[in-house]
């Protein structure tokens, strides 16, 4: 694969549960280095969309690459980070918070194990950007289940994957951790040459700095620079509670 091919591509891709059809002819590219919003009303069909990608569902119709070939045959499992909608709750692990995040780190192999200062640094910059920095010795089944998702969201970051997929997730609820975890995800795309495909419906942190919002409903409505949005109506960044009701008018 050359730095010019699609990390993630959808050519034709249909998907139905059963009988009902939730994906229908969805084209859809993302390329190394580009931060991607995935938005949508609910049932829209965007964590079918991420499961089909990541190779974890196979579509009825159309194809799929991830890196250059078929999802299911990734084998370099390093290069891809994904924090489901919702994880399983670890309620029945002894772990801290910083193993969970230090295991984020095997997958990366031998390289890592020889330097302990770039483990111990990966796993407090991750942390941190979750906002669990002051909790990482405590218990993962002690934390509640959005906690949880945090400590998953920095296991995922603390890996530095090539493609880092995030389906909702909640990175804290003040305008601090939102700043945090905004900067995680810049330095992830900016510094690192990485890729990010979020799926979500907040935004307001990352308007600003996004290459594009897809709008999702059963297939494709809208593609392109967060700046277009604003000529249907919407603003992502200023009045951002406003995304999911100009979803539902999406038809
Ligand atoms: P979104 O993430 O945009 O909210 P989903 O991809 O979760 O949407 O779901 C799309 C549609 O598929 C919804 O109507 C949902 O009820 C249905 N659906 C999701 N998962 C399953 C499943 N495992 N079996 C059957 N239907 C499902
Ligand atoms: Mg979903």
């Amino acid at each position: 694969m050359t730095a010019r091919e699609p990390v993630v591509s959808l050519h034709g891709v249909s998907f139905a549960y059963g009988a009902a059809e939730v994906l229908s002819d969805i084209d859809l590219e993302v390329r190394p280095g580009e931060f991607v919003a995935l938005v949508g009303p609910n049932g829209s069909g965007k964590s079918t969309l991420l499961r089909l990608l990541l190779g974890l569902l196979r579509p009825q119709a159309g194809e799929i690459e991830l890196f250059g070939g078929p999802p299911d045959a990734l084998r370099s499992r390093h290069r891809l980070g994904y924090v489901p909608q919702r994880p399983g709750l670890a309620n029945d692990l002894t772990a801290s918070v910083a193993d969970v995040v230090a295991a984020g780190l095997l997958s990366r192999g031998r390289w890592w194990a020889r330097r302990p200062g770039r483990q111990h640094q990966a796993i407090d910059r991750a942390l941190t950007a979750v906002s669990l920095a002051d909790r990482r010795h405590e218990r993962i089944r002690d934390l509640s289940g959005g906690q949880q998702q945090r400590a998953f969201i920095a296991r995922a970051l603390a890996a530095d994957p090539e493609l880092l997929v995030l389906d909702e997730p909640v990175a804290g609820v003040d305008a601090e951790s939102q700043r945090q975890f905004r900067e995680s995800l810049l330095h992830l795309v900016r510094e690192r040459g990485g890729t990010v495909l979020l799926v979500s419906h907040e935004l307001g942190a990352v308007a600003d700095v996004l290459d594009r919002v897809v709008v999702l409903k059963r297939t494709v409505r809208f593609d392109g620079p967060p700046a277009e949005l604003s000529g249907t109506g919407v603003h992502l960044g200023v009045h951002d509670s406003d995304l999911p009701f100009w979803l539902e008018q999406v038809e």
